[in-house]
């Protein structure tokens, strides 16, 4: 854990905090926060990423803030983490993987409203976010095991050299037929929370599969909107939260900066193209996003990208025109979800998509012949 008094900046999807100190008084939504301090706390404990909390408070709410870290905040973040890993002790993600067909397993309230969302989302995209495609994700070679320094082959569908070689035909069809997420079932029942395994199996070289989950795909949003949550009910209303740089939730900014209204963040989002470049500066406040794309993790064999969002139309690595795509709105943990989708779908089939999220903005990096162009209704523009 690291602790830092912020002067100036904070580096993030990334969020510019161009801390213009002067010596007017700075009044945001009726708050006088010229005196206000920059407090910024990091981790790389939870979800094989960064998490940082990034306030302005009065000087005398430092100790408390650094409590809620060291307290509340760090609890929450563990507990959403190990409930939805793929092979924490406690996770309902891992005992709902080694179930069997159809087993009902009681799920944490936290399991059950991530996978809320996660319906939700499912619906809004018709499909395209599928939290159903572990098998296909680990087939692929995305999970997290493969990340490990000491990877060796272990299942059946593993290869060697899993990024330069491709998986047997046999094994994309058939976890994309378990991949079917309406037939997966969560219900409140009593004082628990349940979730019914779909009953579908499939069977490759004699051994057979059932249904995963892999909730990499809203989780991190999810926690963002969590922890935003405790800052607010205690206080805090000045900040952000950014979890992985991929998901955001923020309040307000007590700094003013150049080009943003008062109160707003400008955040960058990441090039698709140019590494450690920015092309979209959007402008937000009390507010979240998430950013999606294939140059996140990739591998490339005889000339194709193969991405860790895969297309649950095909079971295979998407191959839309989208490079990469941003969405801004009141949930990070939809965002989260929203921008994995609008990968999937396209830039067509997003923007129409989009029409219909009320609430929702969105910037989408389309690959050109020359390089990208970029669609967006967010605030913000192209840099
Ligand atoms: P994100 O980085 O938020 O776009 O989420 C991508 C991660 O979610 C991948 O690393 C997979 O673990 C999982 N995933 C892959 N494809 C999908 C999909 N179509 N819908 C939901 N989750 C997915
Ligand atoms: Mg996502």
């Amino acid at each position: 854990m690291t602790k830092k008094r912020v002067k100036i900046a904070v580096a993030a999807l990334a969020v510019a905090l161009l801390a213009s100190l002067c010596a007017c008084s700075v009044v945001v939504d009726g708050t006088d926060v010229t005196d206000y301090t920059g407090v910024q706390y990091t981790t790389y404990e939870f979800f094989n990423t960064n998490t940082t909390v990034s306030c302005y408070l009065p000087a005398k709410d430092a100790d408390r803030l650094r409590s809620l870290w060291d307290g509340e905040i760090r609890e929450k973040l563990s507990e959403i983490s190990s409930l939805l890993s793929q092979d924490g002790e406690n996770s309902d993600v891992r005992a709902f993987n080694a179930a069997e067909e159809g087993a009902t397993l009681r799920i944490d309230a936290v399991t059950y409203e991530v996978l809320t969302l996660a319906k939700q989302a499912y619906s809004d995209t018709d499909g395209a976010f599928n939290p159903a495609l572990a098998l296909s994700v680990d087939l692929w070679g995305f999970s997290t095991r493969f990340n490990k320094s000491d990877y060796s082959p272990s299942k059946p569908y593993d290869r060697e050299n899993f990024r330069s070689e491709l998986p047997d035909e046999s094994y994309v069809n058939a976890f994309l037929s378990l991949a079917d997420f309406s037939g997966t079932e969560i219900y409140a029942e009593g004082d628990g929370y349940y979730i019914k395994k779909s009953s579908d199996v499939a069977e490759v070289d004699g051994v057979v599969y059932t249904q995963q989950l892999d909730l990499s795909g809203i989780g991190k949003g999810y926690a963002a909107d969590a922890i935003a949550e405790i800052l607010r009910e205690n206080g805090f209303a000045f900040g952000y939260v950014d979890i992985g740089s991929s998901s955001m939730s923020l309040m307000k900014n007590a700094r003013k900066e150049a080009g943003a209204e008062l109160g707003e963040w400008t955040v960058s989002v990441l090039s698709p193209t140019e590494s450690g470049k920015y092309y979209f500066k959007s402008y937000v406040k009390d507010s979240s996003l998430s950013t999606s794309g294939s140059y996140q993790q990739f591998y490339e064999i005889g000339g194709r990208r193969y991405s860790h969002i895969i297309d649950p139309f095909t079971g295979e690595p998407y191959q839309s025109d989208v490079l990469t795509a941003s969405v801004f709105g009141e949930s990070a943990a939809l965002c989260d979800a929203y921008s994995t989708a609008f990968c999937v779908l396209g830039s067509e089939k997003a923007v129409a998509l989009a029409g219909k999220l009320e609430g929702y903005t969105y910037t989408v990096a389309v690959s050109t012949d020359q390089g990208f162009d970029v669609l967006s209704n967010a605030k913000g523009k192209r840099v």
